[in-house]
């Protein structure tokens, strides 16, 4: 086993940022309630407020746009789950439209939306990982109320064109929610612009600690409550507010410099490029437009568990596919929904790389996978 591990599974979950771990350890001692009227409390309100407005102007909405919670996945449960209430409500028929290459957290809570009798269909996507638009348009129902289409994909890193996708939903009256876990701080986000009524952030993917997220909406008076309580976050998310993670989920906000990370992984993905296509037969079904950090790369004639536990061995973090179906043998969604056979698809790993990788890790990266393939393809 070499010395150091190199971590290449920034998708995944991101380390934490030295200045982020700093204050996050001195906000531990603002222990108060933010609801609390006394001084203890309205510090810790405080911070929580400055903490919204903060991240808020980052996506460019206002602070009374967006709500603190505990993950993406909450995020995300939130809006769809918002779904039975309006069906319980108007007595009338549900649909939602979500992209075929979603992330866990949206597609099992589609699943689960079935037993309240809301019906779902997945958009089809290209081999670039890109909505099939005409597809779309021919989805949409009478009674389709939300699309649910993420702006960058966790494990090809493809980016949708949300602008259009929210023109025409629009036009058909049909809410959009949008999961921007995967493309905070890695492509600007512009909520106004995009026009978006509503879009999930989550605080471990930008290099700061787990347990916390946020759900920006466009108008409060759309969506209802998702834990029932008090009256945190506007009554939209009962529960007293994580202020430790909220100041970290700031700090983290504040240190992101989206112009320095792409140009700094991009470099590091080219030359990992270069270095593996010595491997022949070997596939990169990364999107080329998508985001400059991720790779996922099929090496046909390899298993691609075997692969990465090999890697692993030598000191490499890597998944084969997104990291909440780790342990799982079956092949990667995404993966078959732009339209790789199963071999192909069972023989890949997602590479994930941040600011901390180095070119010279990118170099002993090469270095292992090649010696590795090359073993696992000679047995
Ligand atoms: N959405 C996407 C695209 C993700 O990649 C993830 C995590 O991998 C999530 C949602 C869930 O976020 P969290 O881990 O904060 O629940």
């Amino acid at each position: 086993m070499k010395n150091k591990r190199i971590y290449c599974d920034h998708n995944a979950t991101t380390p934490i940022h030295k200045d982020v771990k700093a204050l996050f350890k001195t906000a531990l001692d603002i222990y108060g309630n933010a609801s609390s009227l006394y001084l203890t409390g309205r510090q810790a309100k405080e911070e929580l407020e400055q903490a919204r407005e903060t991240i808020a102007s980052f996506i460019h909405a206002n602070s009374d746009q967006l709500i603190f919670c505990s993950s993406g996945t909450e995020a995300n449960n939130h809006v769809l789950n918002h779904f039975i209430a309006e069906k319980c409500v108007s007595k009338k028929p549900v649909h939602i439209l979500a992209s075929a290459i979603e992330h866990s957290s949206v597609l099992s809570t589609l699943e689960n939306l079935k037993k309240y009798a809301i019906d779902y269909d997945l958009i089809p996507v290209d081999s670039n990982g890109h909505i099939k638009i005409d597809e779309l348009k021919h989805l949409i129902k009478p009674h389709t109320k939300l699309a649910s289409i993420m702006l960058a994909n966790n494990e090809i890193g493809s980016i949708q064109d949300i602008k259009t996708l929210t023109k025409l939903c629009h036009e058909h009256n049909i809410l959009f929610h949008c999961d921007g876990v995967q493309a905070l701080g890695k492509i600007p986000i512009d909520v106004t612009q995009l026009d978006i009524d509503f879009m999930s952030f989550s605080a471990h993917k930008i290099y700061a600690p787990k347990g916390c997220g946020a759900l920006y909406i466009k108008d409060e008076e759309v969506l209802s409550n998702l834990i029932h309580g008090g009256h945190q976050e506007r009554g939209l998310r009962a529960s007293t507010e994580n202020i430790p993670g909220i100041i970290a989920f700031r700090k983290a906000i504040e240190l992101l410099d989206v112009n320095r990370y792409s140009t700094h992984t991009s470099e590091l993905c080219k030359r990992l490029i270069k270095k593996l296509n010595s491997l022949e037969p070997v596939f990169f079904n990364s999107s080329k437009t998508g985001l400059s950090n991720t790779l996922n790369i099929s090496f046909p004639g390899c298993d691609g568990h075997a692969l990465a536990m090999n890697c692993d061995l030598e000191g490499l973090d890597l998944s084969t596919g997104s990291a909440c179906s780790v342990g799982s043998v079956e092949p990667s969604h995404v993966l078959t929904a732009i339209g790789l056979s199963n071999d192909l698809n069972k023989s890949s790993l997602r590479l994930s790389f941040g600011l901390s990788t180095s070119l010279a890790d990118i170099d002993i990266i090469a270095e292992i996978i090649i010696s590795t393939v090359t073993r696992l393809r000679s047995l």
